[in-house]
């Protein structure tokens, strides 16, 4: 599990996660009183952080908002191991964040790069 995801499912763990409204969350830093913020778009989960703003890539607030739809919709996410976010068998998931028609964030789970 790369150190994002391990970060994130901490975050997930200790709660403060709010939906603001459908497809956006608030979610709390980890070593502040701040809050980022998490939407999903067209082109995938965003969030205002600045690790994101220099990667483009899935950081721990988007982890954070991810575990928290599977344990909260385990059945959308049939096969999927709800820790490594791994498909227990066949491919892997196809995941996204409350968002069941409009928005395919598949690439999301793929963040753990070489
Ligand atoms: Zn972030």
């Amino acid at each position: 599990m790369d150190s994002r995801q391990y970060k994130g499912l901490q975050i997930a763990i200790m709660g403060g996660i709010v939906e603001k409204e459908p497809c956006r969350w608030f979610v709390p830093s980890q070593t502040s009183k701040q809050r980022y913020f998490v939407r999903t778009t067209e082109r995938g989960p965003v969030c205002s952080c600045l690790d994101f703003e220099l990667r483009q890539k899935t950081c721990k607030h988007i982890w954070a908002v991810t575990y928290l739809d599977i344990w909260s919709n385990p059945e959308d996410f049939p096969d999927t191991d709800p820790i490594t976010l791994e498909r227990t068998k066949g491919k892997a998931p196809t995941k996204r964040i409350k968002s069941k028609s409009e928005i395919d964030i598949s690439g999301v789970n793929y963040g753990i790069q070489s």
